[in-house]
């Protein structure tokens, strides 16, 4: 409790995060039941994910495969041996009362993941990532549908059972910010693993603690000892769905926090809820203790041995080691391979133009172009998924010469976004073909026999007559030759 008899200036901001995301399997982890999402409630449901008596969970080998890929790509010790644990707490959503979970031997133990904040690499430590089953979805009805204010509450037992990884970092970050980067890092990562699908619902949700410590508890370098973290009253902020949520709810608490210590106020330890639509967090409960959960080992999961699957199952290349290998083969900005390793399938998309064309041209294409005009419709590249071998065509009919760059982005790729067009049926369509040198040929020399004026105008030195006659030309051609070219023309001919 230092941390109230300080000055706000002296402060430091302290948060560590407990991240659950979803695994896309196509089961639940103790049960057959589907994970897929469905309109109709409670209907992808049996009696172990219902928790009706006697009903025995059977893992899910696929969980396991997922976890082992996420404490691959984290770089975090797995253990010979892991084992589930049951977590007792009673909430509607629970229906057996009890969340099969891992507790002292979770399947990743001490990873880190690289994060880029302001243009600085840092590491976050990952203090652990254990396997348990979700639960079941509330919906509050009536009352503004707020968790404190709804008339009644239906439950939605579709979730339960859905295999979770809660991944509990250090408390390493010092600002929202470096949380949001951290969060974005994360999804980018699960999903190159192919393990995580960030289009679902609900699929990665954070419990954020935040405190603030007197900066003269931290080193230089920012570290803050294991004491003083530890004596630090902080909040968990729960029911955190985005990465901009986190952020949001960050700031918020950050400043009240700050607030209520400058006013002298003791920071209570406890949970609160990140109200979305009103964008303030609400007092919930004191926060619950270790000890209020009564763990107990599952005895119906027999302790499962892990040995070896590290190395036998094998994991993609990882963003960061792509944003990097692109940097040095492809000759790109930092910028740019950021934009371009951004999801795997526009890095593999980029990689496929590149090494058939041009690296940069492609990289202009892909990140500029097509990144620009799907942002600019609220697309991603999945929603063109079937098409990128149109968008590979374009690129094809931009290197080959066969029409210019400008109608490619200005006409081409746009009618292909909006209406679905191929692309050779739009340039014929629009007669975007690039015009013959005959053809440009012959309207050089027709442009300047219709312009004497400007060709004076050349001639006694003024630089902007040139520029006319090239609009001229332009013109003539409906705008399918190339700028540069009747520029070299034009001056051949009036030599
Ligand atoms: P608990 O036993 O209360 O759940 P843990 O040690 O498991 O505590 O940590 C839970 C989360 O709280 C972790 O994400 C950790 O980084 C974070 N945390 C620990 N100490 C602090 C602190 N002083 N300020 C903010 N977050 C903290
Ligand atoms: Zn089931
Ligand atoms: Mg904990």
């Amino acid at each position: 409790m230092t941390a109230q008899t300080v000055q706000q200036g002296d402060l430091v901001t302290v948060i560590g995060l407990e991240v659950h995301v979803q695994l896309e399997t196509n089961t639940k982890i103790f049960c057959g039941c589907p994970t897929e999402p469905t309109e109709e409630p409670n209907e992808n449901v049996c009696p172990v994910c219902l928790g009706l008596p006697g009903a025995l969970p059977v893992l899910n080998e696929a969980a396991v495969e997922s976890a082992v890929k996420i404490g691959k790509a984290i770089d975090a010790d797995i253990p010979e041996e892991t084992r589930f644990h049951r977590k007792n707490y009673y909430y509607p959503d629970l229906p057996k009362n009890f969340q099969i979970t891992q507790y002292d031997e979770p399947i990743c133990q001490h990873g880190e993941l690289e994060i880029s904040v302001e243009g600085q690499r840092r590491s976050v430590t990952i203090e652990r990532a254990h396997l348990e089953e979700d639960p079941g979805s509330l919906q509050h009805v009536g009352g503004g549908g707020g968790i404190d204010s709804a008339e009644y509450t239906l439950v939605n037992y579709n979730r339960a059972g859905v295999p979770l990884m809660e991944i509990v970092t250090a408390p390493d970050f010092r600002s929202p910010a470096e949380v949001r980067a951290f969060l974005a890092e994360l999804e980018e990562v699960l999903e190159y693993l192919g393990v995580f699908d960030a289009g679902r619902d609900g699929s990665l949700r954070v419990d954020a603690n935040l405190s603030m410590i007197s900066a003269e508890e931290a080193d230089e370098d920012g570290t803050i000892g294991l004491e003083a973290l530890e004596a630090a009253n902080r909040t968990e902020v729960k029911n955190i769905s985005s990465h901009k949520g986190a952020e949001k709810a960050l700031v918020y608490e950050e400043t009240r926090q700050k607030n209520a210590i400058q006013r002298g106020r003791a920071i209570e330890q406890e949970t609160r809820h990140w109200d979305e639509s009103r964008g303030i967090t609400v007092s919930m409960r004191s926060k619950e203790e270790e000890k209020d959960y009564r763990y107990f080992e599952e005895a119906d999961l027999p302790p499962l041995r892990v040995a070896g699957w590290k190395a036998e199952i094998a994991i993609p290349e990882l963003p960061s080691a792509r944003r990097e290998r692109f940097q040095a083969e492809y000759d790109l900005s930092d910028e740019a391979a950021s934009k371009l390793t951004s999801t795997k399938q526009v890095a593999d998309f980029y990689e496929d133009v590149a090494l058939e064309y041009d690296p940069d041209l492609a990289a202009t294409w892909v990140a500029d172009e097509l990144l620009g005009e799907l942002n600019y419709r609220d697309m991603e590249i999945t929603d063109v998924e079937g098409r990128l071998e149109d968008v590979h065509r374009l690129v094809e009919l931009v290197a080959e010469d066969e029409i210019t760059a400008k109608n490619a982005k200005e006409v081409v790729l746009r009618e292909m976004l909006d209406d679905g067009s191929d692309p050779d049926a739009v340039v014929e369509a629009a007669g975007l073909g690039k015009t013959g040198e005959d053809e440009v040929q012959q309207a050089v020399v027709e442009a300047i026999e219709e312009n004497p004026d400007a060709v004076a105008d050349h001639e006694a030195g003024e630089g902007g007559a040139i520029n006319f006659l090239v609009g001229q030309v332009m013109q003539k051609t409906g705008g399918s030759a190339d700028p540069g070219d009747v520029n070299q023309l034009l001056r051949a001919e009036l030599e």
